[in-house]
């Protein structure tokens, strides 16, 4: 494991900020992971995981060690009579993944096709698209705790997924490095596409995983920046959840916002239509703006700074609150 020294970020992280990391390495395997850990216990230096850099707000030079997570392998572990259980590496880019099952017949993550960032990644936030989540093909994850080096298995009750959460971005938030996830792909096939235009892109065709998959590409490309061109972390704000009571109170003089009731009764409703009705969708604040074809999506349109972004967040935060009484809450990761 080579660590460098005042290393650029700009092209590990999907916003493009340009900041440096006092201290940069690539984990490319188990031996870097253990030299790593070495480290960690002769070093007080603070340790920053990044895997694609595609949740994540860098409002500062970052002053520790950044190690990029490069891991590399897909393995067919077990097959039983309903599923094919495939174990990935952590470094393996999330896409690429995707579509290797779609082009080898398995079924269950084609919603999830051109989500940015690796596997190891993707429990973190228990990511979703297209009415699924990680969760509904979850098997298991391998982590490594940070302190002792002991290598965890963690089922998929163990991961305390949520809506954009999990036990590794809320109680455990930075105790773990995930090596590998494990997940299930069912044989018999069970297409969700009720999902926001989904279902009119795919009239006339024959429903299988790549063509779901190809009709996901195509909707997402329609509608989001690719960060290659503008830079972005996709949703920058979690949709909210709020209370009954003030959903039907907000519905009754604005009817198009829409509610989706979640299990203990609470309703998450749309933050991109809150950002919008309080006129943010396409304004720019300098070199930070939010992007012209969906309001959610914060970007930097050339040289924006960390701060730059957030102060625009913190604008947006602010005007939502002002006008409905709803907090928005940042989606990616916030480094200060
Ligand atoms: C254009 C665009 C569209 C997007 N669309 C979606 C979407 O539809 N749904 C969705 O859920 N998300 C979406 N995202 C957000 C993002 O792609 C996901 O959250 C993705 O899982 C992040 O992966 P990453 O490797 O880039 O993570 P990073 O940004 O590198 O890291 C995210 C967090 O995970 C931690 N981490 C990374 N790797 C590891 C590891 N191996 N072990 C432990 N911790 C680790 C980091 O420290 C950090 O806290 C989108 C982003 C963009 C830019």
């Amino acid at each position: 494991m080579k660590i460098k020294n005042n290393h650029s970020l700009k092209k590990y992280n999907s916003f493009g900020i340009n900041i440096n990391s006092r201290y940069f390495t690539t984990i490319k395997n188990d031996a870097n992971i253990d030299e790593l850990l070495a480290w960690r216990k002769q070093s007080d230096q603070e340790l920053l995981l990044v895997g694609g850099g595609s949740n994540m707000l860098f409002k500062n030079d970052f002053q520790g060690l950044t190690a990029i997570i490069e891991t590399k392998g897909i393995e067919i572990v077990k097959e039983d009579g309903e599923y094919t259980y495939v174990k990935v590496a952590a470094g393996e880019n999330w896409h690429q993944f995707v579509r290797w099952t779609v082009e080898n017949g398995y079924t269950g993550l084609e919603n999830l096709s051109l989500i940015p960032g690796t596997v190891g990644a993707a429990p973190m936030q228990n990511i979703g698209a297209y009415g699924v989540e990680l969760a509904d093909c979850f098997d298991e994850l391998e982590a490594v705790e940070l302190t002792t080096g002991n290598i965890k298995t963690f089922n998929k009750q163990a991961c305390q997924f949520d809506y954009r959460d999990s036990y590794f971005k809320s109680t455990a938030f930075g105790e773990y490095l995930i090596k590998n996830i494990t997940v299930k792909l069912s044989k018999n096939s069970q297409w969700k596409i009720n999902y926001a235009g989904l279902k009119n892109s795919l009239a006339g065709q024959e429903l299988n995983a790549l063509n779901i998959s190809n009709a996901v590409i195509a909707l997402r490309q329609s509608k989001l920046p690719d960060p290659a061109i503008i830079g972005n972390a996709g949703s920058f704000f979690k949709n909210p959840i709020i209370s009954q009571a003030q959903w039907e109170n907000i519905q009754q003089s604005h009817p198009t916002l829409s509610g989706y009731p979640q299990k203990n009764g609470d309703i998450k409703t749309s933050a991109a239509w809150l950002i919008d009705q309080c006129g943010w969708k396409g304004r720019q604040q300098g070199d930070a703006g939010v992007y012209k074809k969906h309001a959610l999506v914060l970007v930097n349109y050339g040289d924006a700074s960390g701060e730059d972004v957030w102060s625009l967040a913190e604008n947006i935060i602010a005007s939502v609150n002002k006008r409905f009484g709803i907090r928005l809450e940042a989606e990616p990761r916030l480094i200060t």
